[in-house]
């Protein structure tokens, strides 16, 4: 949970890994560019953490001394809606991401639910909600309690994760945390995000239903996506203005509601980009004061 608006990277920058970075070296080095989050990318792991313990441990001592927010993204390899066995091995993969996520003390373990496949979708999502409250009592029990559960917003229609999809999960499952990624919500809505009202409608939204707290501590992705009736495709970069959605619009809406969000750069240019993200925001803040004083 973020104390202002923080900004980083989905990974680790390519440049960093050119300059000889080693992963404990990484908080510094964003804090040198002025970033202040980073999402760690567990997103190939098993049912076992791919790293030392010891290894995830010096990473988070290192973001804590450099002010970097830890979070981590879990495995892709995750369907808590499929058969019983899929179920249970995704099971065991979220927790070996969120014992992972504890070692090095990220607060958060984003995932992607599953996907809907030949049952009907409310029945799907009924299964996903009751296979994460058995992980969120296992975490208890292992005593990985603080770390929270992360269900993301996702890009194509037939995976689990639609904003309502979402927020329900968090109304109904402890210890979660929300995490909108906008751009799989305008993909997967074939543009939905093209004047700033678009997007205040769902902080408007995520506010009516979980509350101020919640809205002003969401966990966010962002990148410029393109999409087909399917919805997501590709990534690209800030700077193609072919593709949406404008991050300024939603910066405009983060100041005007005071939002903190932790914002998670997904595209190509990574901590560039993320850089670029956290101008925005400054200058539509010091705009915004501007107006009020002048
Ligand atoms: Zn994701």
């Amino acid at each position: 949970m973020a104390d202002r608006p923080r900004f980083g990277p989905a990974g680790v920058p390519p440049l960093f890994r050119i300059l000889g970075a080693k992963l404990p070296d990484v908080p510094r080095l964003l804090r040198e560019e002025g970033l202040d989050a980073f999402e760690y990318q567990a997103v190939r792991w098993g049912q076992k953490p791919q790293m030392r313990q010891e290894e995830a441990e010096k990473l988070g001592s290192e973001a804590r001394k450099n002010d970097v927010l830890l979070s981590l993204h879990g495995t892709y390899y995750v369907n808590l809606c499929g058969k019983k066995e899929v179920v249970e091995a995704s099971k065991r993969r979220l927790i070996a991401c969120a014992t992972a996520a504890q070692w090095m003390g990220a607060y958060v373990v984003v995932f992607h639910p599953g996907f809907y496949g030949r049952v009907e979708k409310s029945e799907a999502f009924g299964n996903c909600v009751k296979a994460l409250k058995e992980v969120r009592s296992e975490m208890d029990s292992l005593g990985i309690g603080k770390v929270k559960l992360g269900p993301e917003t996702m890009g194509r229609v037939f995976q689990v994760g639609t904003l309502d999809e979402i927020m329900t999960v968090c109304e109904t499952v402890e210890q979660t945390q929300l995490v909108i990624d906008w751009s799989h919500l305008h993909a997967r809505h074939l543009g939905r995000f093209r004047k700033a009202d678009d997007f205040r409608v769902v902080v408007e939204e995520v506010e009516r239903r979980l509350g101020t707290e919640v809205v002003r501590n969401m966990h966010c992705h962002f990148s410029k996506i393109e999409y087909t009736d399917k919805g997501e495709r590709r990534h690209h970069i800030l700077d193609e203005a072919r593709y949406g959605p404008d991050f300024q619009m939603l910066a405009e809406v983060i100041t005007d509601f005071d939002l903190r969000p932790v914002m998670i750069c997904e595209t190509p240019l990574l901590d560039i980009d993320a850089v670029k993200m956290r101008d925005m925001l400054g200058r539509v803040v010091k705009e915004r004061q501007n107006g009020l004083t002048g």
